[in-house]
């Protein structure tokens, strides 16, 4: 429990939950079973460390629910791992794959180590055994618990995993579907890198492509020309500015931990990442202005503010200055309660990480069910296609007397490869998911923001599963 918060994460978990479920109409005993934690699995085990010395190991597996099945989650090295947390990051793994339609029950690891204090072979040795003791208990498998990449943990450590797997599984023709978030040569799917940051940047088009919304914000519809401002230049916070940039906004500031630069006319973000990379710091960026301090990138003005770095950065503290229209939770739990409250009085939009951020287990799911048909997507039909497509393209030729040219051409028989289908499979989830979280919030006044209408949805799609099960009749 930090020492800013008067309760425990998964506590105030809870008290969402709680919140939100006042909207739905399912009974409370069919409410405390969707808020419980199914199984809790909790384990010591020791490893050698290179210098001979024998260390036990803290690790956590727990599956919040199992209404659909497999169990999705990620796994995560921190030495702030401890059960609350993994319990808090399990439940809201099953209502954010409820959001997107991903058909998984929520599930979360996490190991009490620091990876950066450990050699690879540490790490390696870790991995393998923690996977060998979700083996042991059942824990992990492509039909009942599916991990996936988290704080600390990347492709690497899923190879591991499904390497361990594999061999203590022999004959397991799906094993490969027993992580996601694994090197395209073990089974990864194309796209998975940039998926959250497009799926964030899909569900905020969706937002600013609101007429009604806009009006309200007093902004234009479109994603053209909007003033954005990105905090956190990782995986997520690279992808938002790259796409949001390529569909016509600006990128007016970044903000690093070392500090953040400013430029009207915007950056990019490829070429701060280099200057970043050969220098060490985001600063001293040709043509922008070093701001006075990282945080003073939040309280600028700006249409669209994207928090991707950390949690809790927008707090009770800074919230009466932001001046951002839009806030669009990139990172997991980046605002505290009481700078949501600030904000919903400040009249400024907040879309909610629960769902904003579901890019990443989106397409996880779609590598699941890659490993699971054993065929690369696009593999069966983009030559198929690209040749109808020729033949029509020499037909309307041929009737309407006009050639295309090269890359017209190019681009109207292309057949869809695995990126296309993947992309698009997540632009369809992140729209669909905006407009219903929508509704929801408009159907009922009472509803207080958009973060209580996605737990709204989460309940009602989770209580309604339990319900066609026919134990919550
Ligand atoms: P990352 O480690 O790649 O990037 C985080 C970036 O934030 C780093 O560049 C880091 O230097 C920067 N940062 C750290 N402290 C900062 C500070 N005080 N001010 C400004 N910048 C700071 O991590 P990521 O994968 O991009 O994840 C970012 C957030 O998104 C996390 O909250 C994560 O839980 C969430 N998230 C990530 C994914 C995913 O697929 N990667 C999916 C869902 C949610």
């Amino acid at each position: 429990m930090s020492s800013q918060q008067p309760y425990s994460f998964f506590a105030s978990v809870e008290k969402s939950f709680d919140r939100a479920s006042k909207f739905t109409k399912w009974e409370n005993g069919l409410l405390e079973q969707i808020k419980a934690c199914n199984s809790i699995y909790s384990m010591r085990f020791p490893v050698k460390m290179d210098d001979g010395s024998i260390e036990v190991i803290e690790a956590y597996r727990v599956q919040h629910s199992q209404h659909k099945s497999p169990c999705k989650g990620g796994i995560r090295f921190s030495e702030e791992v401890n059960q609350d947390e993994v319990m808090a990051l399990a439940s809201l793994m099953t209502y954010k794959c409820a959001i997107v339609n991903v058909p998984f029950g929520g599930a979360k690891g996490g190991i009490k180590i620091n990876p950066r204090k450990k050699s690879v072979y540490e790490l390696e040795k870790i991995t393998r055994r923690y996977t060998s003791e979700l083996v042991k208990k059942n824990f992990i498998g492509p039909g009942i618990d599916v991990p996936a990449p988290d704080y600390g943990t990347g492709e690497r450590e899923m190879a591991w995993i499904v390497d361990t797997y594999s061999s203590l599984k022999p004959g397991d023709i799906d094993a490969a579907g027993c992580v996601t978030g694994k090197p395209i040569t073990q089974g990864g799917v194309r796209g998975r890198k940039e998926a959250t940051g497009l799926g964030v940047f899909f569900g905020i088009r969706e937002v600013l492509n609101m007429p009604d919304e806009m009006k309200k914000l007093g902004m234009s519809v479109g994603v053209e020309g909007k003033k954005i401002i990105v905090q956190g230049l990782g995986n997520v916070g690279y992808h938002c500015a790259k796409f949001f940039r390529e569909h016509g906004a600006v990128v007016i500031a970044i903000a690093e931990y070392e500090g953040a630069i400013f430029k009207a006319d915007g950056l990019h973000e490829e070429e701060v990442f280099q200057h970043r990379k050969a220098t060490g710091s985001i600063l001293n960026f040709p043509g922008a202005t070093n701001l006075a301090k990282s945080g003073d990138a939040l309280e600028m003005e700006c249409d669209v503010l994207i928090p991707a770095a950390l949690e809790n950065v927008i707090n009770g503290e800074n919230a009466p200055n932001v001046k951002a229209k839009i806030i669009g939770e990139a990172a997991n739990g980046p605002l505290t309660p009481e700078a949501d409250e600030i904000l919903a009085k400040k009249g400024i939009l907040v879309v909610p990480d629960m769902y904003l951020n579901a890019g990443g287990v989106t397409v996880s799911y779609f590598e699941w069910l890659k490993n699971l048909s054993h065929v690369r997507y696009g593999r069966m039909e983009k030559r198929f296609t690209e040749n109808m497509n020729g033949l029509m393209l020499e037909q309307i030729e041929t009737l309407t007397d006009r050639k295309v040219t090269a890359k017209e051409r190019k681009l109207i028989i292309h057949g869809a490869e695995e990126v296309d289908l993947v992309n698009s499979g997540l632009e369809e989830t992140m729209i669909g998911a905006t407009r219903e979280i929508m509704e929801i919030w408009k159907s009922n006044p009472a509803i207080p923001d958009m973060r209580t209408a996605a737990y709204v949805c989460a309940i009602n799609k989770v209580g309604t599963t339990y319900a066609e099960l026919g134990i919550f009749p």
